[in-house]
């Protein structure tokens, strides 16, 4: 995280002392870079220049609407999961004929809803999908843009949860069923086909997976292409991994060497990019403040009042988040191993595991790294906890972009005492 750095023993992001947002926001809260977050996007932009190309930013990565405005304003799209990001992605300003549609499990009303706004592609994961949009189309008079997601079988080499590039997972339908139903939807007058899509999963390190990848998917460009369709559009998905840890994941311009090589010969193509993670990922941080210390055994535990609602990473993935203290640990000052762990209710509520850590006391700031990606997104209010605050900074200023949520957020549209009229 280049933005983030320690100046006279205090941490910064950008040239925001953290320390100051955390006195005028409270902790827990979130804190994006601006700089961080835009430099990701030119960053990719500029690795791709050799090919046309659109960046989809992946909404479900960390779907802020002033981060989607961000994305607008670069004249860049969207990859949306849910009728919810299309409604994030709309009113950000982002335009619908930049939005692709991927996810196993749209509903009839998102994909109307999403017929209706005209988005540019659906990227389809099922022969039963295929029908229901076919229908919805018809009932509407309106021609839907088109891909299939290919599952291509190949091993990630990542988390088996965010793997979705496997034969045995749930996305996307094999290279020969895709095949089968790109003939069936040339039939039909409601079906503008126009690509192929893919997306094998998340946090990839290596680049072996990708080109193979890109291999199977020109092949089937041109085998379809020899079929009639007109593939214009090979969406590669997103998953390009970030440091979090000793990670050493390709940079961009390898990255789109190893995607590219492929489809050298293959022509009139535009690719589309579908980042999440490697655009928002390194671009915040979760600040939190101690609570107590305490040792259970040989156990020390440092009590923060940021959970696993907040940031559910580590308890889903095993994930690890760098932490810094926001004041800098002096030179000399003994590290021991102390895990960071959360006010949530469950033993596997914990930030940071068996970490050479200085000593911290309570009132004392800590900021947990890499938190920008699935981080507020996949937040939720575990043990009645309002959501955090996000707070995006950029030079020397910061502002709040989602206000923290009060008691009243967490009862919305109940119903206390009020039994007999509600049922
Ligand atoms: C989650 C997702 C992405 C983004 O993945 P990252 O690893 O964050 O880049 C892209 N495309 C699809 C279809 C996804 O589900």
């Amino acid at each position: 995280m280049d933005f983030l750095r320690y100046q006279d023993n205090e941490l910064f992001l950008e040239d925001v002392p953290l320390t100051t947002v955390a006195g005028a926001v409270g902790t827990p809260a979130y804190v994006y870079s601006m700089g961080a977050f835009i430099g990701c996007l030119t960053g990719l932009e500029q690795a791709f220049q050799g090919i046309r190309h659109l960046i989809c930013y992946s909404v479900k990565a960390a779907s802020n609407l002033t981060l989607l405005s961000l994305v607008a304003e670069k004249g860049m799209g969207a990859d949306i999961v849910s009728g919810g990001e299309l409604f994030r992605a709309l009113k950000a300003g982002i335009s619908p004929r930049r939005v692709v549609y991927s996810g196993v499990g749209k509903t009839r009303a998102e994909l109307l809803e999403a017929l209706e706004a005209e988005i540019f592609m659906f990227n389809l994961e099922s022969e039963d999908e295929m029908g229901l949009l076919a229908e919805v189309a018809r009932e509407r008079d309106i021609v839907a843009q088109i891909a299939f997601r290919v599952n291509p079988d190949v091993d990630p080499h990542t988390h088996p949860y965010v793997a979705t590039g496997l034969k045995e997972n749930k996305f996307g339908v094999s290279r020969d069923e895709a095949l089968r139903l790109y003939g069936e939807a040339k039939k039909n007058p409601w079906f503008k086909v126009i690509g192929i899509d893919c997306h094998i999963g998340s946090q990839l390190t290596e680049l072996g997976p990708f080109a193979d990848t890109m291999e199977i998917l020109a092949d089937m460009v041109r085998e379809l292409r020899g079929q009639g369709h007109a593939i214009r559009y090979l969406d590669i998905g997103g998953g390009l991994g970030i440091r979090y840890d000793g990670e050493e994941p390709p940079g961009l311009q390898e990255y789109a060497q190893a995607v590219t090589k492929p489809l050298a010969g293959v022509k009139d193509l535009t690719l589309i990019l579908e980042p999440g993670r490697a655009v928002v990922g390194n671009s915040a941080v979760l600040l939190a403040r101690v609570l107590y210390n305490k040792v259970n055994g040989d156990k020390r535990f440092v009590i923060v009042d940021a959970g696993m609602n907040d940031l559910i990473r580590p308890s889903l993935y095993g994930a690890y988040h760098g932490i810094m203290p926001l004041e800098e640990p002096k030179g000399g000052i003994p590290l021991d191993p102390a895990s960071v762990v959360g006010p949530v209710c469950e033993s596997g509520d914990f930030l940071a595991k068996d970490r050479r850590l200085p000593p911290l006391a309570p009132g004392d700031l800590i900021a947990v790294l890499g938190a920008g990606a699935y981080g507020f997104s996949m937040a939720s209010n575990y043990n009645s906890r309002p959501r955090a605050p996000e707070v995006l900074a950029y030079g020397a200023a910061f502002q709040v972009i989602r206000e923290r949520e009060g008691y009243d957020d967490l009862v919305r549209g109940e119903y206390p005492g009020q039994l007999n009229k509600t049922l």
